[in-house]
């Protein structure tokens, strides 16, 4: 069998957890062909950030406090694992970077992108060495040098996934093939002329999946300290279990949700390929995890997870002025968009006298000021009302395509504990549905519903 693993963060937050991965890696390695990939050892990302942000600032005490924290972490870990060289050079190297960049006093998202990627490039340096030390014959590759290829758009690049893919198996191919483990950083990748880039956040997940794709791999493990995806976030319903088996598509729409909310794209080359992806927990091997396979392969199940969206806000945009006007939805975007302002739902009823759109909490100010600006002005709406303190839920099952009676369920289940629904969206691909209700109901909707479809039961 050919084995990805991937090994997020938390999983590597000190030199004993690495040396508690590398002995996973070493488990395998006798029986199955394995390649790695790593991300940045818990936080180091965001600190990383930060030390970029007071480095173009200026404020020189706080990048020297970063990069003393940077410096601590690393050190510690490097002299624990006897790896002491290969992350000095790391450390100074990322120090003189920083220098730079305080130089000039600007960060561009290039130059960003050069400093993020030190969190990966330490945290696989380590990892290298926790496995040779592990006796794994193992080779450490940047993702550039792996074969990842992606476009100029630093902080958030493109990966040409067909050249990367031939790429990653030419170089990675034969490897692994001699029994050799390549490790491999995540979210870090290169332009065509070899500059750096990275993925956005959370991208190690992404190049875990380009690089089984590369490889038709198996399975590909995403290691973390969760024991796989939930029915439902177990802090709100107490009878939350773990899914053994969902589709691709679930897990996609499900992305949002989680208590991390995976990178928008990294189960797609695993998807188009059809290799499975396994959410397992380094803290407890032994489970099975969650595996994300091909729809056909899920068992059946008409909703199969429920999630609340906290913090969020409503706002209703409405005037007689808006039926039958071609434009206005588009206009609603364009305002919100312009602002950088993120939608959660979005529903209009087939009046079209009435948009009603849920944002983030935080955004709702914006997100009404930017609508009052562009709709009210001119005649395209009488009213922006605002409704804050709102929950979405949503419940998530591609068992509800097509199957008759799912939100009169839904509904029902809602109406039979009092709670008032606000508004309804669901897609015409019916993978799911999601309505927002008062903040304090969320919790007691997703309990509801959970009940209702029976996600407590093995
Ligand atoms: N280290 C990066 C981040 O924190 C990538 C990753 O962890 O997947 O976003
Ligand atoms: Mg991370």
């Amino acid at each position: 069998m050919k084995l990805v693993m991937k090994f997020g963060g938390s999983s590597l937050a000190d030199a004993d957890r690495m040396r508690h991965c590398a002995a996973l890696v070493r488990s395998r390695v006798a029986k199955h062909q394995v390649a790695v990939v790593v991300s940045a050892m818990d936080g180091v990302t965001e600190e990383l950030l930060a030390l970029a942000d007071a480095a173009a600032a200026g404020t020189r005490a706080v990048a020297e406090a970063h990069l003393a924290a940077l410096r601590r972490g690393h050190e510690e870990a490097a002299a624990a694992l006897g790896e002491p060289g290969r992350v000095r050079e790391l450390l100074d190297e990322l120090d003189r970077l920083a220098g730079g960049i305080a130089a000039v006093g600007e960060l561009t998202p290039r130059s960003r992108d050069a400093v993020l990627a030190f969190g990966e490039r330490l945290a696989t340096a380590l990892f290298h060495r926790a496995l040779t030390s592990a006796g794994v014959k193992a080779r450490a590759f940047d993702g550039g040098e792996a074969g990842l290829v992606t476009d100029d758009r630093f902080g958030d690049a493109e990966p040409l996934v067909e050249l990367s893919l031939y790429q990653v198996a030419e170089t990675l191919g034969p490897l692994i093939a001699a029994g050799e483990v390549p490790v491999i950083t995540g979210f870090i990748a290169a332009t065509q002329h070899g500059v750096t880039t990275t993925l956005g956040r959370g991208g190690s997940d992404y190049t875990a999946t380009l690089v089984g794709a590369a490889l038709g791999a198996d399975e590909i493990w995403i290691w973390s300290d969760v024991d796989g995806l939930m029915s439902a976030d177990p802090r709100i319903v107490p009878g939350a279990r773990r899914l053994e088996r969902i589709s691709f598509s679930e897990a996609v729409e499900m992305a949002q949700f989680g208590a991390k909310a995976m990178h928008p794209r990294a189960l797609e080359p695993a998807a188009e390929r059809g290799v499975p992806v396994r959410i397992r927990n380094t803290f407890r091997p032994e489970g099975e995890g969650t595996l994300i396979a091909r729809e056909g392969d899920a068992p059946d199940g008409i909703v199969r997870s429920v999630h609340v969206v906290h913090d969020s806000g409503m706002i209703l945009v409405t005037g007689a002025g808006m039926i039958g006007r071609v434009g206005t939805a588009a206009r609603v975007f364009e305002a919100l968009g312009e602002h950088g302002i993120n939608i959660r739902m979005i529903s209009q009823s087939a009046s079209e006298a009435a948009i009603s759109i849920a944002v983030g909490a935080g955004q709702l100010e914006a997100a009404r000021a930017a609508l009052e600006a562009r709709l009210l002005r001119t005649g395209h709406a009488r009213r922006v009302l605002v409704e804050p303190e709102v929950a979405i839920v949503a419940a998530v099952g591609a068992g509800m395509r097509g199957t008759r009676g799912v939100a009169a369920r839904v509904f029902g289940a809602v109406a039979a504990r009092g709670i008032n629904v606000i508004a309804i969206a669901q897609g015409s691909s019916e993978l799911s549905i999601s309505f927002a209700v008062g903040r304090d109901a969320g919790p007691d909707a997703a309990r509801a519903l959970h009940d209702e479809f029976g996600l407590a039961k093995g």
